[in-house]
């Protein structure tokens, strides 16, 4: 069997691992990427569809519009792909009982199109769960506690906790606050109110837009970071090994790993590394150790679950369906989550003249829709959608992906595992988990970046830095400003 020595080894070419990489390159350490997928990015990855008459469509593995607090990290990205780093004014909305509303909700439009007695409802509603969680002091246990006490149970039924429970697949009673952090933490009714307010006043000004208004995106999909990352590492000499994973890592006494790597072809290598950095999933990862952890951990990590993704890609002759990069639908009359339309964030992701619509769908592997056909998937999308964004008769081609491990499951117990095996995984003073897999955390790009870029400053310093505190905000970041271009 081939051996290769490297001084670090990175598991998985997504945004967290090959920041990582970019960062080691510009340093002229030493190290190798491997990637069991055939392209890079990982859940930030971008398709290109070519059809018979030589149209190419693009499509992310659903919307990914860039934001963060971070400017570093637009300077990262503005560093790699310059003039492709295109400006998008945002439009979002969500669809329900066949109406549009606005996402972010917006306040006033909601109790219009609620009516007189839903809006009295939802203002007592507000009332009594001030007075509950906040006179009472009922704790927030739950989600559910989460949006009730700050929107009051219509409100949050109507625009938070159906979409959650959809995310999900469990109650919102059974959610880990966890979420809410990530998701709404900072947003209340008031704050709602009050974003209606400034949109009203916002006609007369001309101040800086916020993330909600506008975002950065790459004019080839998400997916361009990535292939650049890749292009010019591979530039400069080091290796990315495409569909090749590991199937066994030896921590030994003397502080080396040893990691066996096996390819789609079945051929076998052996690499010899003083610093490994995963970001796979953790559940994956654990198993894959030598010598074996205890009963203890592997049960914890067995408790560790995932949530899926099917997705529906589906390209039209239309020239254009709606304004919107995205839309929700948040009733679980359908099991449709969110449809995007991938135009509306770059001209150049479908032909002129041709759009597309990606179609996303939540499930756990084995349910019936992670089973469900393409045609049956296309049934649903044409029962809801049919007739109001496009007609049957619209459809050049259908393409179905599966996605696994896309979200990690806070479930009110997922803390207790996750701490277990982290403490356990803390032990290996040279290794470093990172990332939305490789940490159990629900995080976007900029966090996962931002995971990479310390790591390899870990590295190149000698000196192990704090990645469980990245991206740890208490507050909606969505409501930070938006960077200019250099
Ligand atoms: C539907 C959807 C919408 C999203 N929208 C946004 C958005 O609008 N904005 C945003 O910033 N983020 C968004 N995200 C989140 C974003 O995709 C992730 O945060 C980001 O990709 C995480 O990067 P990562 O490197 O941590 O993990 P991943 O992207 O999961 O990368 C991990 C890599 O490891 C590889 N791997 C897995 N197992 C193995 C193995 N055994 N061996 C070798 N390699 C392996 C995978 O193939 C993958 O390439 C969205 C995600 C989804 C699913």
């Amino acid at each position: 069997m081939k051996e290769i020595k490297t001084e670090t080894l990175i598991i998985g070419a997504g945004p967290a691992g090959l920041s990582c990489a970019m960062e080691l390159s510009k340093a002229d350490k030493d190290f190798i990427v491997v990637e069991k997928d055939s392209m890079p990015g990982g859940l930030s990855k971008t398709y290109v569809f070519k059809e018979d008459d030589g149209s190419v469509f693009y499509t992310d593995n659903g919307p990914h519009r860039f934001f963060s607090k971070n400017k570093n990290l637009y300077d990262f990205i503005e560093n790699l792909i310059s003039e492709d780093w295109i400006k998008v004014k945002r439009q979002t909305r969500q669809y329900i009982d066949g109406v549009f509303y606005d996402y972010p909700v917006n306040a006033f439009q909601a109790l219009r199109n609620i009516g007189f007695l839903g809006s009295i409802k939802m203002g007592a509603d507000y009332f009594f769960a001030k007075i509950k969680y906040g006179l009472f002091k009922r704790p927030i246990n739950t989600f559910q506690d989460y949006a009730y006490a700050n929107f009051g149970k219509s409100l949050a039924d109507f625009n938070i906790v159906n979409y959650t429970e959809k995310i999900w697949g469990i109650p919102s009673d059974q959610i880990h606050p966890d979420w809410a952090i990530q998701r709404i933490k900072g947003l209340n009714l008031l704050s709602v109110f009050m974003g209606a307010f400034r949109k009203i006043l916002s006609i007369k000004n001309d101040g800086p837009k916020s993330l909600v208004e506008e975002f950065f995106y790459p004019s080839k999909g998400t997916g361009l970071i990535y292939e650049t990352i890749v292009k010019k590492i591979e530039s400069k000499g080091y290796t990315v090994y495409f569909e090749t994973e590991p199937v066994k890592i030896d921590f030994l006494k003397n502080g080396e790993i040893l990691v066996w790597l096996k390819n789609k072809k079945g051929e076998e290598l052996k690499i010899i590394c003083t610093n490994l950095v995963e970001s796979i999933p953790i559940t994956n990862f654990v198993k894959l150790i030598e010598p074996k952890p205890e009963t203890e951990i592997i049960e914890a990590v067995s408790k560790l679950r995932h949530r899926n993704q099917v997705y529906l890609f589906v390209t039209l002759n239309k020239e254009s369906i709606t304004g919107d990069q995205w839309i929700y639908f948040p009733s679980k009359e359908t099991s449709i989550a969110r449809v995007s339309e991938m135009r509306n964030f770059s001209k150049f992701m479908s032909p002129e003249g041709k759009t597309s619509l990606f179609v996303e769908f939540f499930c756990f592997e084995g349910d019936s829709v992670w089973n469900s056909s393409k045609e049956e998937l296309l049934e649903e999308v044409l029962r809801v959608m049919g007739g109001v964004f496009f007609d049957k008769k619209d459809i050049r081609e259908t393409y179905v992906i599966r996605q696994k491990n896309v979200y990690p499951v806070y479930d009110m117990n997922y803390l207790t595992y996750l701490d277990k095996v982290k403490n356990y995984l803390n032990e290996y003073k040279n290794l470093f988990y990172i990332g939305r897999p490789g940490r159990f955390r629900y995080n976007n790009q900029d966090h996962s970046l931002e995971m990479g870029m310390l790591t390899a400053k870990s590295i190149i310093d000698s000196k192990k830095y704090d990645i469980e505190s990245v991206g740890q905000e208490k507050e909606y970041y969505e409501e930070g400003k938006l960077f200019s271009k250099k």
